[in-house]
């Protein structure tokens, strides 16, 4: 066809909002983003004649309002919306980490729609502190004189380096110099907070002797780095809190550690992988401890700084708190995720991230049983429509086998994530499906992008869905969502 002709064949945009299928999308996106998709349709086509691929025109002019509803599609997964983590990775940055205790949502709505005493000392009528609300729980629970909390962990590193070490140097070992995701970098962090790092030790060894040995009249403090995301093994020697704090004492500077995921419940205990509590961490000698809220805590995003009275108050008077500081919403959930942790039998049943980190292999076994029969069912009618419609005894001889879905109990590994307890893996039983009619890789996205977004993973050529991160009550959803996909 002609550039010009197929130019012609374009149609006008109100006649597109005037036919019936665009009217149907109108309805269920609204009329201000569907006569955007519209456009960008009608563009799209002209974009195509003008580079000289006109087959290709003309075939999207033959699918036009197909193309509207993909484009409306599109955006439309990429609304925030609820998704299932089926990843077995509890602690998922992409997915939004620590998913928020029930009880703590409910307790702070009615807060979230009105006012509150966010900065409001009730008992004197005067300005109040919007951090006093949670500090003194975050004593009581670590042991620390005095806590601040900001965005998050990354900007409690750098204020606190801002405020305590700018100007002088900051002695760390060379096997804690670690980049977290999102472009964290513990040299350049420093760099930020007009610090400068004195790098000690070697990348696998480092003793108390080698940073006794690099202290100056500049030295400011030293920082100890919890390595999250990944473990150095080996030919190893790891210079404990108890050392660091002794020689930092000596040398007369403060022990800062960034202990990245700071957990409250003893894991251990639970006969878990667990790293020190940031109880341990303060009674072990540090003289500040900084960690994430939605990591371990189980909370909101945030950055909590928790130690010693003299160094909480420099930092409270720096700018930087200020330009960091936490919003309501985070101040109200950090109080009520920290208040639910003054009595931890509590905790382990409130919060998810604890609950999925405990949560027995009988239990998980028991929710894939029940999610197999479930998927069975579905794949059973599948596999019966497969031998229905296609009844000419050709394409049952090419159907046969097809449209055969294989589903499984596999136990495998979980994953905690989210920089906490790095190599550390939980046991999981996962339900594994294998379907003739989709790829692993088509039938997770055909997952991901289902009306309830279902997020997996892929093992050997099969879709695994781990019973350690799924909430039991998306069981059903998950069957409802298989039967969608699996009949269409
Ligand atoms: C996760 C982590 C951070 C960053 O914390 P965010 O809350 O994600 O900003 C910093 N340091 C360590 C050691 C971490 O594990």
């Amino acid at each position: 066809m002609e550039k010009k002709e197929l130019f012609r064949k374009i149609p006008k945009i109100d006649k597109l909002l005037e036919s019936e299928e665009v009217r149907r999308l109108c309805a269920k996106y609204g009329y201000s983003l569907t006569s955007d998709a519209v456009r960008n349709a009608t563009e799209e086509i002209r974009g195509q004649i003008l580079e000289g691929r006109e087959r290709q025109a003309e075939e999207s002019l033959s699918r036009i309002s197909d193309r509207i509803s993909e484009i409306l599609q599109e955006q439309d997964a990429r609304r925030m919306q609820p998704v299932i983590n089926a990843s077995g990775v509890i602690l998922h940055t992409n997915l939004g980490r620590a998913p928020l205790g029930k009880a703590v949502m409910e307790g702070i709505t009615r807060m979230m729609t009105g006012y509150t005493n966010l900065e409001y000392d009730l008992g004197t009528g005067t300005r109040g502190q919007r951090y006093d609300h949670f500090s003194d729980i975050i004593k009581n629970l670590t042991g620390a004189e005095a806590a601040i909390a900001v965005n998050n962990n990354a900007g409690a590193v750098l204020l606190m380096l801002s405020a305590l070490t700018s100007g002088g140097e900051v002695i760390v070992s060379r096997g804690e110099l670690i980049e977290i995701g999102g472009k964290f970098r513990v040299p350049e962090v420093m760099e930020q907070s007009g610090s400068r790092l004195v790098e000690v030790g070697t990348t696998n060894r480092t003793y108390p002797e080698d940073y006794e040995g690099a202290v100056t009249g500049e030295t400011r403090a030293f920082l100890k780095v919890y390595t999250s995301n990944y473990r150095i093994t080996g030919f190893t020697r790891e210079t404990t809190v108890e050392e660091l704090s002794a020689a930092a004492h000596k040398a007369g500077v403060p022990l800062l550690v960034d202990l990245g995921s700071g957990c409250m419940v003893n894991l251990k205990k639970y006969g878990l992988p667990g790293e020190d509590t940031v109880a341990e961490v303060l009674k072990k000698g540090a003289d500040l401890v900084c960690f994430s809220g939605d990591k371990l805590l189980g909370g909101p995003q945030a950055g909590i700084i928790a130690g010693k009275q003299e160094l909480i108050d420099k930092i409270s008077r720096h700018p930087l708190t200020r330009a960091l500081r936490i919003d309501k919403f985070t101040a109200a959930a950090l109080e009520a995720t920290l208040r639910i942790y003054l009595d931890e039998k509590t905790a382990l049943k409130e919060f998810p991230v604890l609950e999925m980190l405990m949560r027995p292999v009988e239990q998980m076994e028991q929710m894939a049983h029940t999610l197999k029969e479930k998927l069975e069912a579905c794949a059973k009618n599948l596999d019966a429509c497969v031998e229905t419609i296609d009844n000419s005894a050709e394409i049952q001889a090419e159907n046969r086998g097809k449209g055969r879905t294989k589903i499984q109990i596999v136990t495998t590994k979980a994953k905690i994530g989210g920089g906490a307890l790095p190599e550390e893996e939980l046991p999981s039983v996962c339900v594994s499906v294998q379907s003739d009619k989709f790829s692993a890789a088509e039938l997770s996205r055909r997952l991901r992008l289902a009306r309830t977004p279902i997020i997996t993973r892929i093992e050997e050529n099969s879709v695994l869905l781990d019973m350690r991160t799924v909430f039991i009550e998306e069981i059903s959803v998950i069957s409802d969502v298989f039967s969608e996909l699996l009949l269409n």
